[in-house]
């Protein structure tokens, strides 16, 4: 029964070392958050212990009553949450989640419409070398020269392919997808429509942004992005699809449940119900929107900084690159010189390879979870924008963002 400190001292210091990274930078992955202590408590219990192959109430093995309690809790909160049918809490990642999903709606062959990859749209919504890319016909669509998706050329495409599947849904795209006319496009060619909200779910949770639920026939989320939770998948649907879509998670792709992370999924639903966690996403979309402002004014676009469709509405904003002296990588390198850390993120039409890229994905959630307030995001804004000038002073900047760390302390109980 040692700690883990006794029994491994070269893990420990690495986790040591990794919470002392977070600590001490200032976390700007878009596809990041930092979970509630709570929730690591949850996911860190004894629940890891418990196989529990079969859905509450019905399982294959004994000794699951408590688990099961865990498991209906998060599938209740999640259903209300979202106002959601049917929900399905076991994906252990989104892309088990998606794959779960897309077999559900479709079998190998069929013609499914997703945003092309390089255009801002997920490896699961038809890359070529992601099961999607491999077992299904996939037809891309675009975003068009303002950075906008592209309805005209979805609707053309669905008229032309009938496709069994259109996927909305993003990993890179800084503004609301019109859920409304994917449907009527759905509807018109007779397929399915499939959600994916990922990267936006906690600002749906609030209230910030459509509910596609009420719209998709599917929707698939991650639960550690804007949703703030552990990492994990979950999959909402009308009720007509609840047993397809219990059958393809279990057992078509997954066995036992990770019942401690659905746990602490249950914890983190409860949270997003919150008012707290509301005015945390304001803060995510506000620091996001102060961010587009910045690099739009005039000193960056003196320095060929852009920002992708003008702004944002979302938590992230697409730095595009094409016209400064630094790419994708360098602006990368820059930042994480200066203590921020942030991707580089290829823009559409990139004439640089997917390694090296002409831009930046920078996302709030972490920062607003950590704190930030709109005066903390001003100054972020600053620090990036300069950093990203042809003249910087690197120390300058490293000490206002260590400044910026050390007003909102990360994870105090958990020591330095
Ligand atoms: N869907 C979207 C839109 C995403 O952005 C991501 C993650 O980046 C996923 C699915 C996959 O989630 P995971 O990394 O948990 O498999």
């Amino acid at each position: 029964n040692s700690s883990l400190h006794e029994l491994d001292p070269d893990v420990a210091a690495a986790v040591d070392a990794e919470l002392h990274r977070q600590q001490s930078t200032l976390e700007m992955i878009a596809s990041e958050n930092f979970a509630p202590v709570a929730v690591m408590e949850a996911q860190g219990s004894v629940l890891t212990n418990k196989y529990a192959e079969g859905y509450p109430g019905r399982r294959y093995y004994g000794g699951c009553e408590h688990v099961d309690v865990t498991e209906q809790i998060a599938i209740d909160r999640v259903k209300e949450l979202f106002g959601a049918e049917y929900a399905n809490v076991q994906p252990h990642s989104g892309a088990s989640a998606n794959q779960a999903a897309l077999f559900a709606m479709a079998k190998p062959g069929d013609t499914i419409l997703g945003l092309d990859l390089a255009h801002g749209g997920h490896l699961t919504h038809g890359m070529r070398l992601n099961f999607s890319g491999k077992q299904f016909n996939v037809v891309p669509y675009h975003v068009d020269g303002n950075g906008l998706v592209d309805m005209a050329e979805v609707e053309q495409l669905a008229k032309e392919h009938r496709p069994k599947v259109i996927i909305a849904g993003w990993s890179a795209y800084p503004r609301q997808l019109d859920f409304a006319a994917f449907r009527r496009i759905a509807d018109e060619v007779g397929a399915y429509l499939w959600v994916d909200m990922a990267h936006f779910a906690g600002l749906v949770a609030a209230g910030l942004h459509p509910n596609p639920v009420e719209h998709a026939d599917i929707v698939t989320s991650t639960t550690h992005k804007t949703l703030g939770g552990p990492r994990g998948g979950i999959i909402l649907a009308k009720k007509e699809f609840a047993k397809k879509l219990n059958s393809s998670v279990f057992p078509g792709f997954q066995g036992g449940p990770l019942e401690h992370v659905i746990a602490a999924k249950a914890v983190s639903f409860k949270v997003a119900a919150s008012e707290d966690f509301k005015e945390r996403q304001q803060r995510t979309v506000e620091g996001a929107r102060l961010l587009a402002e910045r690099l739009t004014s005039p000193d960056a676009r003196a320095a060929g900084v852009n920002v992708l469709s003008g702004g944002t509405d979302v938590h992230l904003v697409l730095v595009d690159l094409r016209d400064s002296e630094l790419d994708g990588q360098q602006a990368e390198d820059r930042l994480h010189e200066v203590g921020i850390t942030v991707n580089r993120n290829a823009v559409p039409n990139d004439p640089r390879p997917p390694m090296v890229t002409s831009g930046l994905r920078i996302g709030t959630p972490a920062l607003a979870t950590r704190g930030f307030t709109t005066e903390d995001f001003r100054e972020v804004a600053d620090i990036i924008a300069l950093a990203l000038m042809p003249e910087y002073d690197a120390a300058a900047l490293k000490a206002r963002v260590t400044a910026l760390a050390d007003k909102h302390p990360l994870y105090p109980e958990l020591g330095k």
